[in-house]
Parts: structure tokens; sequence; C-alpha cells
């Protein structure tokens, strides 16, 4: 077996390689740029390579730097992990031609797969059902709209070297191809310096189930069966799964059969992920194969106990894999949640910054209750006080949930974000909660239209269910007794509780480290006990009527604002006599933000293109500001005459800072 390995990658999946290493006795190099010296994977690898700024385009993405890394330390093979130089079938050979070997396919697999218009040729000649549409280039918009029109609207315009879920566009008409057309191939050739353009079908409201693939260098090749990843936001996933809620036997075996004959078709020796997209009458058509280990691979791990990072290794050692198809078998069901540094109430744009808390739910084996239970997994490249930057992918961690069966792997990851703390940036951890908490997420009714379908308006939180209530009220009242206690104020047992706006009567009783509270409005006991939670602490963890919760608080300047899941509540806890008074105060007002400009979040502001005295129209461009590669712009909600301009190009802006006022 190699000796060393170095990892050309950083983040989670540097310190998801290590794991696998250290385990096989492999030592391990990591490269890192600026803004990773400090970082989780540096800090695990036994050696380690500086190479150069933190932009990707000048370290991780530079070739001849981790060519010499190699040499310098010695290492015998390069992981690439996903992203950067994974699917460069270029540096796979240079690899190849410097005696390094590129743990990943041959570089002819990775160069008749990473295309995706010559994946397409090469799945049609293996018999696979392909997505229907025009395979080959297109040359002009004129030739665009002949194609289109042959296809039959909607179409779907890709950037054939296209990634990420970058460079796609979908077209309702002819006007929709005559703007995105050049769209597509410009942003293809800024984004992959490649503009070749194919135009397919549009199936519209599709489910996303992809096969993942394992081949070695003696001809053999298997599927680990599929994962459906249809909860997406801009064409990237979110939350995946494994197996899909959609498939019955014989049209996994027909997906996975098709796979492989794929995979066997290039020589494909090592692992790779066949994506599809599926009609609800589970129809299936190819999109692209991705010739890497994929972001979501761990609930295919989860499922089947295998490690394919370890077999990735060992296939690009030479070894011949140990077991066949038919050793192969699913085992419960996996859930995986990304945890991305984002806003979910602002659009999901990107919200980079400390993360001045970190403190993730405890992996291993978890109870439900009633004999239930799942497992959780979380794999992350971060730490308390770390740093999410621009320059690189905003995700924070992967987290995953096993259990035996859908509902309960659901239930489990409810459980898990509640479980999960970050403070210091936004996070989709409410979002992610909201879904898990959906029936039609529970049903498994998916589609790539789901969070569209679900969330029009954009993510709001949800309003306390009746149990979400019970919970806020119980753990408002048990904070507030405790503060009070400490602070050597009165016992009292009768307490008015608002949760928001809606307000009710609780008599409390405690023996023996069990709270009862009695709620007079609808004569029913809630139960609280094993309460763990101290002043300060920002979870509060406790059973209400034997149901384990957690909730995470903050102080608001008078009483709490309590979240549990997607449910975020004021709570008050307050005397009858105090409540009286509390109900006749006006409510104080939001400060009127709306004749200005907020920065959305923090980033670098490329372009201001307003000035003082100028008369602003609704939609018209405000600034630009860039944050995680993504420039986002700023247009004016209503027309204006702009008074105050308070940032220029070239300044870094705070989430929140004002840019510009209008008179
Ligand atoms: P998966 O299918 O595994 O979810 P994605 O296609 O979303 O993979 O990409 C995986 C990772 O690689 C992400 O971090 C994404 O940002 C990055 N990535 C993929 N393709 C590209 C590309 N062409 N350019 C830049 N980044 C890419
Ligand atoms: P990427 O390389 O960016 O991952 P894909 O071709 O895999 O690009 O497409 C990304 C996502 O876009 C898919 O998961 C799917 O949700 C959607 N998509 C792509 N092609 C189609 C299509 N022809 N019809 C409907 N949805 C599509
Ligand atoms: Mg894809």
């Amino acid at each position: 077996m190699f000796s060393k390995i170095l990892i050309a990658n950083r983040g989670e999946i540097a310190v998801r390689v290590i794991k696998t290493c250290r385990r096989m006795g492999i030592k391990t190099v990591v490269v890192y740029s600026e803004a990773d010296a400090d970082s989780l994977g540096v800090e695990m690898a036994d050696e380690t390579v500086f190479i150069g700024p933190a932009p990707a385009s000048e370290s991780y993405l530079v070739q001849d730097k981790i060519i010499a890394a190699c040499l310098q330390t010695g290492a015998q093979a390069v992981h690439p992990g996903f992203g950067f130089l994974s699917e460069n079938a270029s540096f796979a050979q240079r690899c190849a031609d410097e005696g390094i070997v590129f743990i990943g396919p041959n570089p002819g697999a990775i160069r008749a797969m990473g295309d995706k218009i010559e994946s397409k040729k090469f799945a049609e000649a293996a018999g696979v059902s392909c997505v229907p549409g025009h395979i080959g280039e297109i040359d002009d918009t004129a030739h665009a709209i002949r194609i289109s029109e042959e296809i039959g609207y909607p179409v779907m315009i890709k950037a054939s070297a296209g990634g990420g879920g970058k460079g796609i566009r979908v077209a309702h008409s002819r006007q929709d191809v005559e703007e995105g057309f050049p769209a597509v191939r410009s942003e293809a050739k800024s984004s992959f310096g490649d503009d070749r353009i194919f135009i397919e079908k549009f199936i519209t409201s599709p489910r996303h189930i992809e096969i993942q693939v394992l081949g070695d260098k003696h001809g053999n090749v298997v599927h680990l069966f599929e994962r459906e990843c249809s909860i997406q936001r801009r064409n990237q996933k979110v939350i995946e799964e494994a197996p899909s809620p959609l498939l019955d036997e014989a049209t996994r075996a027909a997906m996975g059969a098709q796979a492989v004959a794929l995979a066997k078709a290039v020589n494909y020796d090592s692992a790779g992920t066949v994506e599809f997209v599926a009609g609800q009458d589970k129809s299936f058509y190819f999109l692209e194969m991705n010739t890497r280990l994929q972001v979501e691979h761990p609930v295919t791990e989860l499922i089947t106990g295998l490690d394919l990072v370890e077999q990735m290794i060992r296939s690009a050692f030479g070894e011949a894999m140990a077991f066949g198809q038919k050793d192969l078998k699913i085992n419960g069901w996996a859930i995986e949640s990304r945890i991305y540094a984002e806003d979910p109430y602002r659009k999901f744009l990107p919200s980079i910054g400390r993360l001045v808390r970190y403190d993730p739910p405890v992996e291993g084996e978890h109870s439900l209750g009633e004999g239930g239970g799942y497992v959780v997994r979380n794999d992350a490249g971060v730490r308390e006080g770390d740093e999410i930057s621009m320059f690189y992918d905003p995700m924070i961690s992967k987290l995953c949930s096993w259990a035996p069966t859908r509902l309960a792997a659901v239930d489990g990851m409810g459980r898990a974000l509640e479980d999960f703390h970050i403070e210091g940036l936004g996070h989709n951890i409410p979002f992610l909660a909201a879904v898990m908490d959906q029936e039609r997420f529970r049903s498994g009714k998916l589609s790539t239209s789901y969070i569209v379908d679900e969330f029009p308006d954009g993510f709001a939180g949800t309003t306390p269910t009746a149990l979400q209530s019970d919970i806020l009220t119980a753990a408002g009242v048990a904070m507030h007794r405790m503060m009070t206690k400490r602070a050597g104020g009165s016992d009292r047992r009768d307490w008015v509780v608002f949760v928001g706006h809606d307000s009710r009567r609780v008599d409390v009783d405690e023996a023996g480290g069990v709270l009862s509270l009695y709620l007079e409005g609808d004569d029913r006991t809630l139960t609280l006990e094993g309460v763990d939670w101290r002043p300060g602490k920002a979870l509060f963890r406790a059973r209400l009527n034997g149901a384990a919760f957690t909730v995470s608080v903050a102080a608001a300047a008078e009483g709490f604002v309590i979240r549990h899941r997607a449910a975020k509540a004021k709570v008050l806890v307050l005397s009858p006599n105090s409540a009286d008074l509390h109900g006749k105060l006006p409510e104080k007002k939001a400060a009127d933000t709306s004749k200005m400009i907020i920065s959305p979040m923090p980033g670098l502001v490329v372009s201001m293109d307003v000035e003082v005295g100028q008369t602003v129209r609704e939609g018209e461009v405000v600034c630009v500001i860039e944050a995680m590669k993504m420039q986002n712009i700023i247009r004016a909600e209503r027309e204006g005459v702009v008074k105050v301009v308070s940032a220029k190009g070239g300044d870094s802006v705070a989430a929140d800072e004002v840019l510009v006022e209008f008179g």
C-alpha cells in the first residue's frame, strides 16, 4: 500500500481523506493557501506544504505547485477531493507522467466523461437513456433557436464544461433562447474557459437520482445503489438521501445496470457518479457523469458500510475489488444536510464571517425513544473560532443521519439539527429543519422544484405548531425560574407566558427535578424533566412529556428569543400583574429602513453605480457586492433621489451596513 498520500484540497474533504488514511496507516501531506494556514486539515496532516495566496487560481488550481509538493515530500499518490483539480484530465495525465498515482479514474475516462457533450455521445452508444436533445455543439443564436424549436420548449441551455450548478439556463420561448444562449456562452467562457454549449429538453419538476459506481484496474465495476438529491436551490444540492424513496427494485436494477454499462464503456477504474433526472413515473434520463468522489458520498457509505475513500485508494494502488455486485445490499436509510454559511432569511445569500460558536451534535448513536434510534455523522473541516472566508465554497459541514427506516432518519436529522449550534454568521440550519418537518418531504414526494414550490416567497421561518408552543412555553418557564431563583427572587407558582403575541396562564409545580406546568386555558399539564441548561448557555435540552428536544436561546431585552427548529419566537414569562401592564404597552416600531440600501452580507463593493443627486428608478442597479466569488447586484426597491452614498468600489462592507440613503 502507499505510505504517503498528498491531498490536493481543503476544508472538510481534506479532513475526510486524512481520517481514512490514518485508519489505513498511510501518512498524509496537505497543501494549503494563505487563507487555510490555521485550518483543521493542516493541523491534522502529518506534513504540510504552503502553496500560495488564497485565490484558488493561485494555489489549489496550480498544477505545478501540487506536483512540486508531491516531489518535495515524496508523496506517492494524490487525492484531489472534489472541485479544484479533481476532474481535470490534464492534471491526472501530468501526475502519471511524473510517476505520481492520481487517486481517481484514468485520464481517458475523465476526458470522456468530464465533458457533457462527449459523455452524452458515450452514453448513447452504451445504451443509456439520455435526456432528449441535440448531442452536439451549438454554433450561434440562430442555431440555438432552430434546435430548441426542434426539441420543443421548455429546453435547457447548458455549458458542456459546466459544473456546480453553473452554466445552466432554462428557456421557455424563443425570446428566452435569444437572451439565454449568449448569457450561458459568456458565463461558460468566464467560468470554465470553454464556451461550447448544447441544448436538451428541460424535464419539468424531475427528481435528481444518481448512481454511485466503483471500478478497479482489473475491469470490475459495481454500483453502490442510488442517492436522491432533488432538494436543490439554484441547481445545487442541499439535502441528499440514500436510497431514493421513488425507486423500486426493478428501476434500481435498471438504472444500476445502465450506470455500470457506461462506466465499463470508458474503462472506469475509481469511484464515480452517473447522474440522472427521473420523472415521477420512474422514467429516467442520463444527465452527466461526475468522475470523482461526490460531496454527498457519506450517505452511500452509511447504507453500504463501505468507505469510498478507502476503495478509491485501493483501486488506485491496483488492488482488485474484494467484493462483487451480489455482495452488496442496502442497509437502512441515510440523509445528508449541507450546512452552509448562508442566510436563508435573505434569499440564501452567502454569509461569511467567523464561527464565534461552533458546537455540532455528538457523532454516533442516539435514542429516539421507544426503542428507536439514529446515528449521527458530521463531516466538517472547521473548529470554533475558524473563519468561513469569501474565497471558497461556503459549506460549513455535512450533517448525516442514519436509521433503519426513512422516517426515523428524518426524525434523527431533525433532532441532530436542533443539537447543532452556530453563532457568528448566518446559516441554513432553521431552513433544513423546516424541510424535515414538512409533510411533503416526510412523505417522500420530492422534485428539483421542491424549494421553489414550498417556499415561493423565500424562507421566513415557521410559526410555532401547538407542540412547539408547548416546548417554547416550558423552556421559557424553566429558564425564567432558574434566573429568578439565582437573583434571590420569590418562587411563584402562577405565571403568564407570552409566545410571540399569544399568551397563556401557567401554574407551575416542581417535585424531584420534574416541572409540571398546568395550562389553564386548555386544561392540560406538561411535564418537563432532565433539564440541561444554565444561564448563559445557548442550547437548552430537556424532555417534554417524555420526548427529548433542544432549543436555542438568546437573551432579549426582556425575556428570551427561543428557536425550536424553524420556529423562532420571543418568549416572555411574567407575573399576572406585569402581564396586564405588558398587554397595555404600545409596541415598539422597527427603524424605518425603507429609504436606505443596506448591504445584505459582508463583502467587497465591486462598483457603486449611483451618485448623490441622481434619480434612481425601481429595479435600477445601485451597486455590486462580491462575496464568496458571487457577484450580487443590489437594485433599488423603489424610485428615489440619492441623498448619501456611504461606500465606493473597493470598500469592504459588513452585513447591514448602510450603502446608500435616499432623500
Ligand atoms: P456534487 O454533485 O458532488 O454535489 P457539485 O457539482 O455540486 O458536486 O460540485 C462539487 C464541488 O465542486 C462543489 O464544491 C463545487 O463548488 C465544486 N465544483 C464542481 N464543478 C466545478 C467547476 N466547474 N468549477 C468550480 N467549482 C466546481
Ligand atoms: P452540474 O454539472 O452543474 O451538476 P447537471 O447537468 O448535473 O449540472 O445539472 C444540475 C441540476 O440541474 C440537476 O441536478 C437538475 O436538477 C437540473 N437539470 C439539469 N439538466 C436538466 C434537464 N434537462 N431537465 C431538468 N432539470 C435539469
Ligand atoms: Mg451534476
